[in-house]
């Protein structure tokens, strides 16, 4: 395969792309011929993830930056939109769970850890990506979630359910401001998928002395897998990213089996 003309392909930014989500979001980009740009904290992978697409021929390029900090992600945006000629595509999609502990001993840096990396980053990267996409116009895709919007039983889970609910809501001002440049905004909101993120998640020892029991009909899931997948969620951000979804702004989509209707 030859590399592509950077001229008439689509132009993608991807947040956290070195895992999960975001990473089968890429993998699917390229296997559509996008030019995409990774953007992730952690630079190993995005080297290794990088020579994989260059050496099938792909256009790819890679910042590491921490998506909280406003000085290094502009650099970013900035910097991979030119090396793409252009940017169609933002997938503002890192995020962490952070500390899931009560609201009584959450600490404050805890709180903000999870805000920053999943909200705040959500503003910055919009931001900064308004000046590459508002020429030509472009798809704004934002990872909330389930805990953003239907499910509240996951105790501990303030900080992380607030982020997702703010992404929510940034979402449909996002997509009101930005009509009028032809940028939609859309949010996935994915239920359990399975990624790395729960292992990366710190449980604070008061939720074992916590009993919450929320009690879901027998089998659990309405349907039969168990947990999503990253590839599938990838379905439903390049059906957002396209022209297949040319009349669709301000929304969010499910993408979990139905687990937040139980
Ligand atoms: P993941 O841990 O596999 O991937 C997240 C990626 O984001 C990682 O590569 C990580 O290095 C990167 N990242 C985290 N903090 C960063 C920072 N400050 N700067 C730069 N990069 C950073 O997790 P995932 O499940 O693929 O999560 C992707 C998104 O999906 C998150 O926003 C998450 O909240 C959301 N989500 C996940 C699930 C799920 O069950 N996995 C459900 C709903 C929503």
């Amino acid at each position: 395969m030859t590399t592509t003309q950077l001229s008439s392909t689509k132009k993608a930014i991807i947040t956290g792309a070195a895992s999960g989500i975001g990473y089968a979001t890429a993998q699917l980009f390229i296997e559509q011929g996008f030019a995409v740009g990774l953007i992730d904290a952690d630079q190993s992978r995005l080297e290794t993830i990088s020579k994989d697409f260059k050496r099938d021929g792909h256009d790819c390029y890679y910042r590491s930056v921490d998506v909280s900090d406003e000085t290094s992600l502009k650099k970013a945006i900035d910097a991979l939109a030119d090396s793409l000629e252009g940017l169609d595509i933002l997938f503002s999609n890192a995020g962490i769970n952070g500390t899931w502990a009560p609201i009584e001993t959450l600490t404050i840096d805890e709180w903000d850890r999870t805000l920053n990396t999943n909200l705040r980053s959500t503003f910055l990267c919009t931001k900064f990506a308004i000046p590459h996409m508002k020429e030509k116009g472009g798809s704004i895709i934002i990872t909330s979630s389930i805990n953003g919007t239907r499910i509240f039983n996951n105790f501990g889970a303030s900080a992380y359910s607030a982020s997702k609910a703010g992404q929510v809501a940034f979402t449909k001002m996002a997509a009101l401001e930005l009509a009028r440049y032809n940028i939609r905004v859309n949010a996935i909101c994915p239920g359990a998928i399975d990624t790395a993120i729960n292992e990366k998640t710190t449980y604070s020892d008061e939720l074992k002395e916590v009993e919450i029991k929320v009690e879901f009909p027998e089998g659990d899931r309405p349907l039969k897998n168990e947990t999503g997948t990253s590839e599938q969620v990838a379905q439903s951000v390049l059906f957002l990213a396209t022209d297949a979804s040319a009349n669709i702004s301000g929304t969010e989509l499910y993408v979990d089996g139905a687990e937040s209707l139980l």
